[in-house]
């Protein structure tokens, strides 16, 4: 794949890098990033490997694509040549384009990936966020392009549902952002060296991009084995988030099946007003949603579920919302997490005053949750939360300089 950049001017103080990949001729070739072990070995078997090899060369391939992050059968320098050979004549490790990568003032990048068309579709573009803080460095991954749920306050949520994303597109995301940050081992570290995990850059990874991950069950499931086992990119399981808006029968699947942290996106603690803004509660209620966090699997005080609320200036931030959102959680292993409603173009609501998000917070604070404001990340690229929206209806130009001017709560 061949990558130009180009630096381009924006009016904001964010460099804008938009790249633009040509895509080689293998498009057409199925990819092996995504395939379970299982998939790989049978891949494999059905390409003229032998069978009693299979195993063994499927242990070395998932160390060349998710240990050192190659993306060419010739850098698999413990295959023979000959294997290379064919591998390469049946199989690609082709990346999504990238369409732009962004990198915000406070170093928060944002890239837009192309993928190409599966079966009959289009292709699509999703957006997937870097966000680094001291001593991590988190990526918010998307599990779907749109969303078939409506949350009033969210951008994806104005976007109907385009399809959902496969294990290979959700596991790219996660390879494509540690190339573009060179955060895998170069070239000359010598074939079997296996990475720590320590002084990586990804260190976490949220499901908090675009999309429902509980509506793509499955694909969500396969992309996150893949991306906490342990003889490839090895992130533990604590330390990757699934966030839901609350599909109740899928929470404990996650918790059985998948073995991730929890968040719940809980905006309100009135079924009233919760059937308003988050509308899945109509399906399942606040008292049903508390009921799957209380049994969900794996929660305990040193790993607690992470309550999101976010801040609707007059609809959801009164100070009795506060002290019956600490009841409510009583019991439940919880750490809360404000969060500033981020605007997009349009948006019905505004962010809470910074007194009241403060007071609110205190109440919080006084229940026993520490530091519960999420600092608004990226708002400049429009890579915070809620403000993603894939190409197919980009911001124009007219809406994303008025948003610019818009107050940050806090600064
Ligand atoms: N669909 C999942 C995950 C994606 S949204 C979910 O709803 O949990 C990730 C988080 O961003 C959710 O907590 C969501 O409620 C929040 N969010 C959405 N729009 C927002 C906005 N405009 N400002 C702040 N947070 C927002
Ligand atoms: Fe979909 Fe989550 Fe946005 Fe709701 S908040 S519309 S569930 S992406």
């Amino acid at each position: 794949m061949t990558v130009s950049l180009n630096i381009a001017a924006n009016n904001s103080n964010a460099p804008v890098v938009a790249v633009t990949a040509q895509r080689g001729v293998a498009a057409e070739k199925p990819n092996l990033i995504g395939l379970a072990r299982e998939e790989m070995i049978e891949a494999l078997v059905e390409a003229g490997v032998p069978e009693r090899q299979a195993k063994m060369r499927v242990q070395q391939i998932w160390y060349w694509l998710y240990v050192r992050g190659v993306s060419n059968f010739d850098n698999m320098t413990n295959l023979s040549k000959t294997l290379r050979g064919e591998l390469a004549e049946r199989f690609s490790l082709e990346r999504p384009e990238i369409l732009e990568e962004q990198i915000s003032v406070d170093g928060t990048r944002k890239w837009l990936f192309r993928f190409p068309p599966r079966g009959a579709g289009a292709p699509v573009d999703i957006e997937t966020v870097y966000i680094p803080e001291e001593g991590r460095g988190t990526l918010c991954v998307s599990s779907q392009v749109g969303c078939t749920l409506s949350c009033t306050f969210c951008h994806t949520g104005t976007q109907r549902l385009v399809r959902n994303l496969t294990p290979e597109e959700i596991v790219m995301q996660v390879l494509v952002a540690r190339e573009r940050l060179g955060d895998f081992p170069d070239k000359e570290t010598p074939p079997g060296t296996y990475v720590p995990s320590e002084g990586r850059l990804v260190t976490n990874v949220v499901m908090m991009g675009m999309g429902e991950p509980l509506y793509n069950f499955d694909h969500v499931k396969q992309a996150l084995l893949i991306v906490s086992d342990g003889d490839g990119l090895a992130l533990s399981k604590r330390r990757i988030t699934l966030s839901t808006s609350g599909h109740v029968p899928n929470i404990q699947r996650t918790g059985d099946e998948i073995g991730v942290s929890l968040a719940i996106s809980l905006h309100a603690v009135r079924d009233e007003l919760r059937d308003e803004l988050v509308p899945i509660n109509k399906k399942w209620n606040i008292a049903a949603l508390l009921e799957a966090c209380r049994n969900y699997p794996g929660a305990s005080n040193a790993r607690r579920i992470t309550f999101e609320y976010v801040m609707l200036k007059g609809i959801n931030d009164s100070l009795e919302d506060a002290v019956k959102l600490v009841r409510l959680l009583k019991g439940i292993p919880a750490k809360i997490n404000l969060i500033p409603f981020n605007p997009w173009p349009n948006s019905p609501y505004e962010c809470s005053e910074w007194e009241q998000i403060e007071a609110f917070a205190e109440i919080v604070n006084r229940a026993g949750y520490a530091s519960p404001i999420r600092t608004p990340r990226g708002r400049d690229i429009f890579a915070a939360c809620g403000q993603l929206k894939s190409e197919s209806e980009r911001m124009k130009k007219r809406d994303r300089d008025a948003l610019e001017s818009a107050p940050v709560p806090g600064s």
